[in-house]
């Protein structure tokens, strides 16, 4: 037994990582195989795990996606204007 031993993370999830096998990198640490929920696999270092990574970065790639997705929806949308109080406002 070595006294620095990683936590067991098989099994578990982390948001969108379930944990599938223990791994070692070229080093020696303990990593982690994980499939995302986008269908990814990917190796990930337990100090990475333990310390917020929640996707293969698919998360960020959606976020960034669906943000430029609303602006071309929101500037393609056709509205109507309405007085309201004295003032035109936009209704979606
Ligand atoms: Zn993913």
């Amino acid at each position: 037994m070595t006294t620095h031993q990683a936590p067991n993370l098989q099994g578990q999830r982390f948001h969108r990582l379930l944990v599938r096998a223990r791994t070692r990198d070229k080093r020696g640490r303990t990593t982690w195989l994980c499939t995302c929920d986008c269908g990814s696999e990917l190796v990930v270092p337990t100090y990475r795990l333990l310390h917020g990574q929640r996707s293969c970065g698919c998360i960020m790639r959606e976020h960034t996606a669906n943000v430029a997705a609303k602006r071309a929806i929101e500037q393609s949308k056709p509205y109507v204007l309405v007085a309201k109080n004295g003032k035109w406002v936009r209704i979606w």
